[in-house]
């Protein structure tokens, strides 16, 4: 039996996720923004969290926590990178840690650009990549703390997961991504077709989120930083792809 998700939406735009193994009860929550709607939803699974699990320390990631911990009496992992200025962690993880969880295991990601502790959680059984603000539905999170090049290798090495996987990433920004994506590749009609379906999901007020690596693949232009059409678009034919990908960005900050 695989991990369950359970997403939830907090806050104006941010998500929560929260996963439980079935065999050992184990109950995870991926980022609190804030703490009711996830209490919400633990008693309505009537699951009992074990675990808090933090991408990186933005406030919009990290406001409920304590108040989460002190009710559930769930441990806090977090990056050792960034201890002093997340919540008191009961466990500390750097890169290519494993974090074993019932039938599955955890793999610490070191993921810097948006921030530069920043870390996602990869679970290989269940096929989930809980991404933060790094990798994101159609885009990238702005990069307030590392390079260019950073949060390129960044993409680089989350694209290289199975093509199956679930990317659980921390907001609602997918619209105004795809626009964006739309602008640099109008040609290319997984976009367009994706931005049908983000609009449908959104007026019917779904998330857009998890969403498949492969769809990204397709669709976000800052995996796309290689392809000689994107290139093309952004007047940089013969650049290397890490150039191309910090051409892209700037823009998307002023788009
Ligand atoms: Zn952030
Ligand atoms: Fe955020």
């Amino acid at each position: 039996m695989a991990l369950e998700l359970v997403t939830i939406p907090c806050l104006a735009d941010n998500y929560a996720y929260l996963i439980h193994d079935p065999v050992s009860g184990r109950t995870a929550v991926v980022d609190v923004p804030e703490t009711a709607p996830i209490l919400r939803e633990l008693t309505f699974r009537e699951w009992t969290l074990s675990d808090i699990f933090l991408t990186h320390h933005h406030d919009d990631h990290i406001l409920g926590v304590a108040e989460l911990r002190r009710i559930t009496g769930a441990r806090v992992w977090g990056a050792g990178a960034d201890r002093h200025r997340l919540p008191r962690l009961d466990e500390v993880l750097g890169a290519g840690d494993e974090i074993n969880f019932g039938t599955d295991t955890g793999i610490v990601i070191d993921v810097p650009g948006h921030t530069l502790g920043h870390i996602a959680f990869y679970f290989a059984k269940a096929g989930l990549a809980f991404t933060g603000d790094s990798l994101m539905a159609g885009g990238c999170g702005r990069l307030f703390e590392g390079g260019p090049d950073q949060m390129w290798a960044t993409l680089t090495k989350l694209a290289a997961l199975p093509p199956e996987t679930l990317i659980c990433s921390g907001h609602e920004y997918t619209a105004s991504n795809l626009r964006f994506a739309a602008s640099i590749e109008p040609e290319n009609p997984a976009i367009m077709a994706r931005i049908m379906r983000v609009a449908k999901a959104r007026a019917e007020g779904r998330a857009t989120v998890p969403s498949r690596l492969m769809g990204e693949l397709q669709t976000n232009p800052f995996l796309r930083a290689g392809e000689p059409a994107v290139k093309a678009a952004v007047g940089l034919d013969d650049a290397a792809d890490a150039v191309v990908f910090a051409e892209l960005r700037a823009r998307k900050d002023r788009f």
